[in-house]
C-alpha cells in the first residue's frame, strides 16, 4: 500500500512565507531609514510603498500593484503609490482620487476587513463595476485590507493586466502581513509629521519663554537694583536721625523727654527692620541670597540670640531660657549669620507677643528617618487661631496677635521660612488660641554621630543643689544640668556633699545657713555658690554674691559660662561678680585721643558721627569729598578714616585705592581705613575689602559699633 501526499501547497507556503520574511526585513529597514533619517515624509513614504508594491507584484506575478487611502472626511478614495510593469501604468485619464461609494459594497468589504478577489473582471455582474475596472485595463484583481490597529485605512491591490491570473490563498496572507507591516510606516510618518509640529510649536513657545524670561530677569535686576538705591538712599538719612537721637540719649533729659526720644528710636530702628526685611525679601527672589555655610557652635548662637531680646524680655518680667539635647554635636555646618536671623525673628516675635511668662528656645534632635536638628520656640503668649496659621507666612499678613507699637508689617514670618529654606530646612508652627506659639525650625544634619554624641557628659558626677522660687525655671535648670550628666537635686542634699549651689536671690539666707553649715562642720570641701539674677538686679544682688563669694548669672543663663564655672575647679572666690550687671562706661578707657577723619558728602551725617566720636573721647576732623580727604590726611595725619563710599566726584573706594598704592602723597599707605556707607550688600562690602578698606561700617551707624570700632583700632596703644 502506497500512502502519498501531495507536497506543493506545503512547499510553496514556505516559500511564500519566506519571502513574506524578506520583504518585512525590507520594510523595516525602510520603516528605520524613514524614521532615522528624518526626510520629509510625503515624498518617502510614496518611495516606500511604491519599493515594497514592487515587491510585491514581482513576487506574485501581478502586473500593477497600488495602494488607496481612505480619506474618510472627504468621502474619497486616493491612489498613494502606484508600481506596475512598464506599459501597464493606469490610464492617464483615470483619477487619482474617486469617491468612495463608486466601489459601493467592495468598499464596505474591505472596511470590515475582508479581501476581494476577482479572477475574471470581465465575469462581474454589476455592469458599472465591470465597466470601470474594464477601462482600466485590469482582468484579474485582489485586493488586501490595510489594517492599522482597529481602523481599515486603506487597502492594497494586484492587478493582473495582460492575462487573468488566480492569487494563491498564501498570497493574500502575504500581503496582508505586508500591509500591516507597510501600514506602521504610514503610521510612523503621521506621527511624525505630528511630532515635527509639536516640536516646531515647543520652538515657538520655547522662544517666547526664554524672551520673558530674559524680560524678567531684566525687570528682577531692575526691581533689585531699583530696592538698593532706596535702601542706601533711606539709610543715609536715618543714619542722621538714629545718630542724633543716640547723642540725645546720652545727655541728660526730663522723664518726658526721654520717653519721646526714645519712642523716636524705636520708631526708626523699626524703620530700618523693615528696609532690611524688604532688602532680603527682593535678593531671595531674585536668587542673589546665598547661604555661607560655616562650623557653627550652636549653643553660643542660640545664646547670643536669646541676649539681643533680653532687655525688652526683662522688661516685661518673661523668662527667657535656652536648653539643649546633649546628644547635639557641639557644632553644626550652617550660614550662622541667616540662622541667627530666623531666631531672632522667632524670639523676638514670642518676646513681643507674650504678656506673661516665659519664652524658651530649645534645640534637640527631630523625630523624623533622617537626622534633623530641630530648634523650638516656644512661648505662653496668645496662641494664633488655627485660620491665620498658613497666612501669617505670608508677605504682609498679621495676624489678630498684633504688637502695640504696631510697628509689624509682616514679613518677618515670609523672610524666615525663606531663609530657613534656603538652610535646606523648615519653619513650621503649632499653636492654640490660649495656649502659646511653638514655631520650629528643622534643619538636616548630615554628619550626626550618634555615638560621639552620646558622649557628651561634662558634668558627669557632680551634685548640683538647684533651689528656684519659680518651679518652672527650676525645672528647666535641672533639666540641663542632668542632660549634661550631673545628679540635680533640689532640696536635702547635705550642702557639703554637694559640688555647686544654683539659687535666686531670695535664697540668701538659706545659702548663708548653708556656708554656716559647712564651716560648723569643719568640713573643708565648700560648695560654690552661683547666683542666678534677673537682668538689671540691682546692687542687692551684687552685695549678697560679695556676701557669700558668690559668682553671678545674669538671665538669660549663659550655659557656657556656667558650665566652665561649675568644672573649674578652683573654689567659689570670684571677686569680681558683676560681670554683666554694669556696662563699663562707654567711653575708650585710653588716655591718648584718638584722632579721626571722617569723610562724607552728606553735612549732618558728618556732624553726627563726630558728635558720636567726639563722645567717646576722640578728636575728630571731617572732610566733605575724596579730594579733601587725601589733603587731610596729608596734613592732619589722622590715626583712622570712615570713609563713605558714594561720593560725588572722587569716591571713597579710589581714595582707598589710591592710598593704598601709595599715590597719595604724604599718608601712609598702611592707614587705617574704613567703609561707613549706606551700601549693605554683600557685593559692596567685598569691592570694599578689595580696594584695601581694612573694616566695613554700615550706616545707620550707633554709638555702640563706633565704641567697638575704636576699641578694636586703639585697644592696647594707649601711653607707652
Ligand atoms: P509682624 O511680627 O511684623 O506682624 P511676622 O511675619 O513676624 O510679622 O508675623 C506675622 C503675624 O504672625 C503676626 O502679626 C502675629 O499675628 C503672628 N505671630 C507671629 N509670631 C507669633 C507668636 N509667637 N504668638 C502669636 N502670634 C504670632
Amino acid at each position: 500500500a502506497v500512502v502519498a501526499t501531495d507536497l506543493t501547497p506545503l512547499e510553496r507556503l514556505r516559500r511564500e512565507s519566506s519571502l513574506v520574511a524578506a520583504e518585512a526585513s525590507l520594510l523595516l529597514q525602510e520603516i528605520a531609514n524613514l524614521t532615522h533619517g528624518r526626510a520629509r515624509v510625503g515624498r518617502d513614504w510614496e518611495k516606500a510603498a511604491k519599493h515594497f508594491l514592487e515587491l510585491l507584484a514581482r513576487n506574485h506575478g501581478a502586473d500593477r500593484a497600488c495602494w488607496y487611502l481612505y480619506d474618510f472626511d472627504g468621502g474619497l478614495c486616493i491612489r498613494g503609490a502606484e508600481w506596475a510593469q512598464p506599459g501597464m501604468e493606469s490610464p492617464p485619464d483615470v483619477p487619482r482620487q474617486f469617491p468612495l461609494d463608486q466601489f459601493g459594497k467592495w468598499v464596505e468589504k474591505l472596511m470590515v476587513g475582508q479581501y476581494i478577489e476577482i479572477e475574471d473582471v470581465s465575469r462581474i455582474e454589476e455592469p458599472e463595476l465591470r465597466e470601470i475596472l474594464e477601462r482600466r485595463g485590469m482582468k484579474s484583481v485582489l485586493a488586501v485590507p490595510v489594517v492599522e490597529g482597529d481602523r481599515c485605512t486603506g487597502w492594497i491591490a494586484l492587478y493582473g493586466v495582460r492575462a487573468r491570473q488566480r492569487f494563491a490563498p498564501e498570497v493574500i496572507e502575504a500581503i496582508k502581513v505586508v500591509a500591516e507591516t507597510a501600514a506602521g510606516i504610514h503610521r510612523l510618518q503621521k506621527t511624525r509629521d505630528e511630532l515635527e509640529e509639536s516640536h516646531r510649536k515647543l520652538t515657538v513657545a520655547l522662544e517666547e519663554s526664554e524672551r520673558l524670561r530674559l524680560a524678567a530677569e531684566q525687570a528682577s535686576r531692575a526691581k533689585s537694583e531699583f530696592l538698593a538705591t532706596m535702601s542706601h538712599e533711606i539709610r543715609t538719612p536715618l543714619n542722621g536721625v538714629l545718630g542724633v537721637l543716640s547723642l540725645l540719649e546720652a545727655d541728660p533729659l526730663p522723664a518726658t523727654t526721654r520717653e519721646h526720644v526714645q519712642m523716636a528710636r524705636d520708631s526708626a530702628h523699626a524703620l530700618l527692620t523693615l528696609l532690611n526685611d524688604l532688602l532680603d525679601l527682593a535678593r531671595i527672589e531674585a536668587g542673589a541670597m546665598t547661604m555661607v555655610k560655616q562650623d557653627t557652635d550652636l549653643l553660643e548662637l542660640m545664646e547670643q540670640s536669646l541676649a539681643a531680646v533680653a532687655q525688652p524680655a526683662a522688661a516685661k518680667g518673661l523668662t527667657l531660657m535656652s536648653l539643649v539635647d546633649a546628644r547635639l554635636p557641639a557644632r553644626i555646618r550652617t550660614d550662622p549669620a541667616r540662622l541667627r536671623q530666623v531666631l531672632l525673628n522667632l524670639i523676638g516675635n514670642a518676646v513681643k507677643f507674650t504678656e506673661r511668662g516665659r519664652v524658651l528656645l530649645q534645640a534637640g534632635l527631630a523625630a523624623s528617618e533622617e537626622p534633623e536638628i530641630c530648634i523650638r520656640v516656644r512661648d505662653t503668649g496668645p496662641g494664633i487661631a488655627w485660620m491665620e496659621i498658613d497666612s501669617i507666612f505670608e508677605p504682609f499678613q498679621q495676624g489678630c496677635a498684633r504688637d502695640e507699637g504696631g510697628r509689624g508689617v509682616g514679613l518677618g514670618l515670609t523672610l524666615s521660612r525663606r531663609l530657613t529654606e534656603l538652610l535646606g530646612g523648615q519653619l513650621e508652627v503649632v499653636s492654640e488660641p490660649g495656649c502659646g506659639s511653638e514655631f520650629s525650625v528643622r534643619l538636616p544634619l548630615p554628619k550626626w554621630d550618634a555615638t560621639i554624641a552620646a558622649a557628651s557628659r561634662p558634668l558627669a558626677e557632680l551634685q548640683i543643689l538647684v533651689l528656684d522660687e519659680q518651679p518652672w525655671r527650676r525645672e528647666a535648670i535641672c533639666w540641663q544640668l542632668a542632660e549634661w550628666g550631673a545628679t540635680v537635686r533640689v532640696e536635702g542634699l547635705a550642702a557639703d556633699c554637694c559640688h555647686a549651689v544654683l539659687a535666686g536671690p531670695g535664697f540668701g539666707e538659706m545659702l548663708a545657713h548653708i556656708l554656716e553649715a559647712c564651716a560648723a562642720r569643719g568640713s573643708r570641701k565648700r560648695p560654690k555658690i552661683g547666683l542666678i539674677v534677673a537682668m538689671g538686679a540691682d546692687r542687692e544682688a551684687e552685695r549678697l554674691a560679695m556676701k557669700l563669694n558668690a559668682e553671678l548669672f545674669v538671665e538669660p543663663l549663659r550655659w557656657r559660662r556656667l558650665l566652665g564655672w561649675l568644672r573649674s575647679d578652683a573654689a567659689a572666690s570670684s571677686a569680681a561678680p558683676a560681670l554683666q550687671l554694669h556696662e563699663s562706661g562707654q567711653t575708650v578707657r585710653n588716655t591718648r585721643v584718638p584722632f579721626v577723619l571722617i569723610v562724607d558728602d552728606n553735612a549732618v551725617n558728618r556732624r553726627v558721627t563726630s558728635a558720636l566720636l567726639e563722645k567717646l573721647g576722640c578728636r575728630t576732623e571731617t572732610a566733605a569729598s575724596g579730594e579733601e580727604a587725601l589733603q587731610r590726611m596729608a596734613e592732619g595725619r589722622p590715626e583712622l578714616v570712615l570713609l563713605d563710599l558714594e561720593m560725588p566726584g572722587m569716591s571713597g573706594l579710589e581714595v582707598a585705592r589710591r592710598v593704598r598704592e601709595g599715590q597719595a602723597e604724604g599718608v601712609s599707605p598702611s592707614l587705617r581705613l574704613y567703609a561707613l556707607t549706606a551700601h549693605v550688600l554683600p557685593e559692596e562690602r567685598e569691592k570694599a575689602l578689595a580696594a584695601g578698606l581694612n573694616g566695613f561700617l554700615a550706616k545707620p551707624v550707633s554709638l555702640e559699633h563706633l565704641r567697638q570700632l575704636v576699641e578694636e583700632c586703639f585697644a592696647g596703644t594707649g601711653p607707652g
